[in-house]
């Protein structure tokens, strides 16, 4: 069948038609446990009370205001942004692409701002993944996302995951910032080590160059923390984050330091919809959720039984899933080859269950965070026989 719709996604043969906490309903009514949460998106569930009346409250009230007049909840999402991070300045958009793109350029404009007019170029990790726009692309270097799109956004080098070496070997003159995420997701999974981040961190200083790590799957407690860098101790320049931002509602944020943020003089940088009344209403509603007492406590509490869970099931399945990894509920399952991660994800489904499909053959548990122990065993309830039906299958 032809549709109206660009055909870029293999869309699984499903119709979600709402959503309640942890559950997604398809037409049918049937429901189904939701571990993918939108792509790390619905951080605290479907249709939370909270985000929900906050929501309906703003539309009854405000939709759109141009950036061209004040708008007091972007101001006030702003403000606790920064308070939870470090010291600094936002600009709002819409997705997770535009936040990384804008880290990049506010990178760009504060090293011409400091008289290095020089240091353009910006230094990317081995399966990142940082959005579709063709700078994004160029910053993700992955060769099935460019294919047709040439030529290349110049202004980008790639480097080795998890070596410092090869990172201080790639900078140069013209290096203006190197980009990570603390956790990459699309990538399958793969956590940066802690050790690796502060010596990332201290290069990027010692040779001013900026760090801009993108939060923008590991942010909003998906790890455990508020953002993922905290875990290292370290402070980046600038930080995009977007997804579980919104909690649903489209909303990108590009968090850089007073010094280099403020670089962004008036004219530098714009968006028609970024941090309007609606979209910023239902951010300060996700943070009340995320940041309320014991929330966080909360996602390390469930992420250290489903870790140990899932240890035990990889122990069982041997012939099916060889690793977990990952950080707080930021989860990965390597499958063991021939059983493909997309196999697994199918059979998933099957049991009503979903997750979604990560690089290095990983399948990507990123439930909300609002989860108790019951949803986590059921999930691995459903875990277990998927893994039963695909080693059987198999051996
Ligand atoms: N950066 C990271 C780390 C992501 O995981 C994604 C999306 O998966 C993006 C950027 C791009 O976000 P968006 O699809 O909202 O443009």
């Amino acid at each position: 069948m032809v549709l109206s719709v660009m055909p870029t996604y293999a869309r699984y043969d499903l119709t979600f038609v709402r959503g309640d906490g942890a559950y997604v309903f398809d037409e049918k009514d049937d429901r189904f446990l939701d571990f993918g949460s939108g792509i790390a998106v619905n951080s605290v569930g479907h249709c939370h009370p909270h985000l929900v009346s906050t929501l309906q409250n703003q539309a009854k009230t405000f939709w759109h205001c141009s950036n061209l007049y004040r708008i007091p909840s972007q101001n006030i999402l702003a403000d606790r942004l920064v308070a939870n991070s470090f010291p600094g300045v936002v600009f709002f958009n819409n997705s997770g692409a535009e936040a990384v793109e804008l880290a990049v350029k506010v990178a760009r404009k504060y090293q011409n701002k400091i008289g290095n007019s020089k240091k353009y170029r910006v230094i990317s990790i081995e399966g990142a993944f940082h959005g579709r726009s063709l700078a994004m692309l160029a910053a993700g270097r992955q060769a099935k996302h460019l294919d047709g799109f040439g030529p290349i956004v110049d202004g980008f080098d790639q480097v080795v995951f998890g070596s410092i070496d090869a990172i201080e070997g790639a900078i140069t003159e013209e290096t203006a910032a190197v980009i990570v995420e603390p956790v990459q997701g699309e990538g399958g999974i793969r956590p940066m080590e802690l050790g690796y981040l502060r010596a990332l961190r201290e290069l990027c200083t010692d040779n001013g160059v900026l760090l801009i790590v993108d939060e923008v799957q590991s942010g909003i407690g998906r790890t455990g923390t508020l953002f993922a860098y905290e875990r290292a101790g370290i402070i980046p320049d600038i930080m995009a984050l977007a997804k579980g931002l919104g909690g649903g509602f489209p909303i990108g944020a590009c968090v850089a330091r007073d010094e280099v943020g403020c670089a962004m003089g008036a004219g530098s940088h714009g968006s028609t919809f970024g941090g309007n009344p609606l979209a910023t209403a239902v951010g300060n509603a996700v943070l009340d959720v995320v940041l309320a007492n014991g929330f966080l406590d909360n996602v390390n509490r469930m992420s250290g039984i489903f870790f140990k869970l899932l240890d035990d099931l990889v122990a069982e399945y041997s012939n099916v899933l060889s690793e977990v990894r990952g950080v707080g509920l930021m989860i990965g399952l390597k499958c063991v080859d021939p059983i493909k991660n997309s196999e697994f994800v199918e059979e998933l489904i099957k049991e009503n269950m979903l997750a979604v499909p990560a690089g290095d053959n990983v399948v990507r548990l990123i439930p909300p965070l609002i989860i108790d122990e019951t949803h986590l065993n059921e999930a691995i309830n459903i875990l277990r026989l998927t893994c039963k039906a695909l080693g059987k299958n198999k051996s």
